[in-house]
Order: structure tokens, then sequence, then C-alpha cells
């Protein structure tokens, strides 16, 4: 039995209307599972997630700016997403690290914004399919997370979340296999106690990459996975329900 509460956060990316929205509150008002649960919608549908959605589901934002107030045309402060109900932000998505060249120095300063404005960060990290053929696959994910420890400091990791999300199984159908993900979630929690052994041993650490219905359970069975980042099948209520039930 593991003494981490286990989350399941699904993550709309740039999909889902007002009536995905409802459905998802309908069916999740019948939700009790033990897993904590977070809906990350598009920024335009956050304060109504906040308002439809039961008080014990989270909402999350998809991204922040590195910036709290200014002229920064287009960008979504973590004071802002705090104040329409959000508790939590995904930070450093690959999308994000691949299509907006967003750094590792980048995703620390918001890491700090996040976390200033009460928001529990849910910081992902991931190696590409080409990284983890050269056997690089320790080295970047750690390497990933130790750079946002150096900048924000190990204590600051007893309010946050990681999700390790192999490039090459998001939305592919590629799942990583449950002793594939178990080995990266055991060099990450090792990697961190050299830090602080406590924080490593608490830390929430998410799988995500093409997690479904059907494979959710294996995973969400290994010892150092204590839940999931879902992207795809997040966008149907039946099997984000079915996922969140099996964490
Ligand atoms: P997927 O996406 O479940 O569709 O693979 C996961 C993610 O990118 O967070």
């Amino acid at each position: 039995m593991k003494s981490r509460t286990p989350l399941v956060a699904g993550n709309w990316k740039m999909n889902g209307r007002q009536d995905l929205l409802a459905e998802m509150a309908q069916v999740l008002a019948g939700y009790d599972g033990a897993a904590e649960v977070v809906i990350c919608p598009p920024y335009p549908y956050l304060a109504a997630a906040r308002s439809v959605l039961p008080a014990t589901i989270g909402v999350g934002g998809q991204n922040l700016s590195d910036q709290d107030d200014g002229a920064f045309t287009g960008e979504v402060s973590a004071p802002m997403l705090a104040e329409v109900g959000c508790g939590y932000v995904i930070i450093g998505h690959s999308e994000r690290r691949a299509l907006y060249e967003e750094t590792d120095a980048l995703i620390a300063a918001k890491f700090s914004r996040a976390q200033a404005a009460g928001l529990v960060p849910i910081l992902c990290v991931g190696e590409t399919l080409e990284e983890r053929e050269a056997g690089d696959t320790e080295a970047v994910v750690c390497g990933q997370l130790q750079a946002v420890v150096d900048a924000v400091g190990i204590a600051a990791f007893d309010r946050a979340v990681v999700a390790y999300e192999p490039v090459w199984a998001i939305g592919t159908g590629r799942t990583a296999s449950p002793e594939q993900a178990q080995e990266v979630h055991a060099s990450l929690r090792k990697s961190l106690a050299q830090n602080d052994k406590d924080i490593a041993e608490s830390l929430c650490l998410l799988y995500g990459g093409s997690v479904k219905a059907d494979n959710a359970a294996l995973l969400f069975a290994q010892s150092d996975i204590d839940g999931g980042l879902i992207g795809g099948a997040s966008l149907t209520a039946d099997s984000f329900i079915a996922i969140c039930q099996a964490a």
C-alpha cells in the first residue's frame, strides 16, 4: 500500500468545448474514488470548470507566464489562474518544450511563479525516442528535474507533482510498459532522494503517455507510479472516469 495519495489529471490540450465540460461535471459528480482528480481545460474554460465541477475535483491550467502582470500580450499569469479557481498548473509539457522552445530556466521560473500564487505545479519531464535509443533516458529526465531543483531549491518540491511523460508515448498509442515506466520513476525518485530523502519519498510522481482505461491499472500498480497525466483519454468522460477509478 502506497502512502502517497494518487492523482489523475486530465490534460485537454487545445481540445474540448463547453459541452465536454458539462459532460465531465455530470459524470464526475458520481466519482468517489481514492485518487485526487484534476481537470486542465484550455484557459477560456477554467472559470466555468471551477463553477460546474464538484468542489472535490481540482482545476488546473496547462501553462502560465513567468511574469505576474504587464505588457505581455496573449500571456496568462499565475495569480490569474489562482483567482479563477485553479489549484494546479502543468509546467514544461514536452509540447511546450518542443513547439515553443521552453528551456529548463524558463520552466523553473514558471514553477516559482506558480508556487508563489499558491498553485501546485505539475512539472513534466520526458525523453525523446532518439534519446531513449541512445541510452540517455535517465540522464535526460533526471537532468530536466535537477535543473528545476537547482533553480528553485528542493524544499519547493514538497508542494509539487512531477509527471514522467516519454515523448514517444504521447498521443502515439504507444505506452511505456509498466516496467519501463517504473524503472524511470524509480530513477527520478532516487535522484531526488540525493537532494532530500523525505521529499523524494512523499512526492507524487505521475506517468503520462497513451494512458487508457485498459492499461491504467497495471501502470498505477507500480510502486513508484502515483497516478497519471492523461491526454487523449481525458476527452471522453467514460474513459477518464475509468482511469480515475483505476488509481
Ligand atoms: P496522451 O497525452 O495521453 O494523449 O498520450 C498525455 C499528455 O501529453 O499529457
